[in-house]
């Protein structure tokens, strides 16, 4: 079984939907240069406001909610799940599902990443270093410019982590996209790649989405009781 998790699974952790009514970019159109590969190599002060704006962000203080702990549960069942995720909370993780069964299409912005020597360190040591009074903190190995590990706008997906999830898609007999609106591509077109393969497709969205006439089954309750009744059944 494969589940494509969107930015709607995290809301009940308090993580609001950037693109949605009252998302980010809403509220401040300036927001997204700061997730925006380009400003943020360009731009010491974009990368000073960057990660204050990941220090204030609710995702670092959200907790797993009920969607990420039935997907767990279903797991330590004995289901075969892989889940491919669109957010970069780690909260699947935080929920108690194994590194190996999560796809992060969008990376982890829990992670850091030199953008010069690649080093991969935590963003809590980042963040830590902020609150000790640096602006933009830089490779503590080769003075590089450091990132999250997350995928930003002008940044292409990892094909190796896209070539995985599409390879789980042709492979799956039931594949579930919940929180997502299925409009961002390549991500959504995963939904389309496993109908055209056999697989049932379960879309669990408030909203309607692109690949609803594709769907053996759309339910449009909330996810946090939807999503555990649904894989309830599965088991
Ligand atoms: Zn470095």
């Amino acid at each position: 079984m494969a589940i494509l998790s969107g930015a709607g699974v995290s809301t009940d952790s308090g993580i609001p939907d950037y693109r949605g009514p009252n998302g980010l970019w809403q509220r401040d159109p300036d927001a997204e240069k700061l997730v925006t590969y380009d400003y943020y190599m360009r731009d010491p002060d974009i990368r000073r406001r960057s990660w204050l704006m990941r220090g204030e962000h609710p995702a670092w203080r959200a907790r797993p909610n009920a969607a990420h702990l039935a997907v767990t549960a279903l797991a330590e069942a004995g289901v075969a799940v892989r889940v491919i995720t669109q957010n970069v909370d780690g909260l699947h993780q935080l929920a108690g599902l194994p590194d190996r069964k999560v796809l992060e299409l969008h990376g982890n912005a829990r992670a850091v990443v030199c953008t010069a020597c690649e080093d991969r360190t935590t963003t809590e040591a980042a963040l830590d270093r902020i609150a000790a009074g640096e602006d933009d903190p830089a490779c503590l190995r080769c003075g590089g410019i450091l990132k999250t590990a997350t995928v930003m706008f002008g940044q292409a997906l990892d094909p190796e982590v896209l070539g995985q999830a599409m390879t789980i898609a042709q492979a799956c007999t039931v594949f579930i996209a919940v929180g997502t609106s299925l409009q961002v591509q390549p991500a959504a077109s995963l939904a389309g790649i496993a109908a055209e393969h056999g697989a049932r497709l379960i879309i669990v969205n408030a909203e309607p989405t692109p690949y609803d006439a594709l769907a053996d089954e759309v339910i449009r309750e909330p996810i946090g009781t939807a999503l555990p009744a649904l894989l309830a059944t599965l088991t």
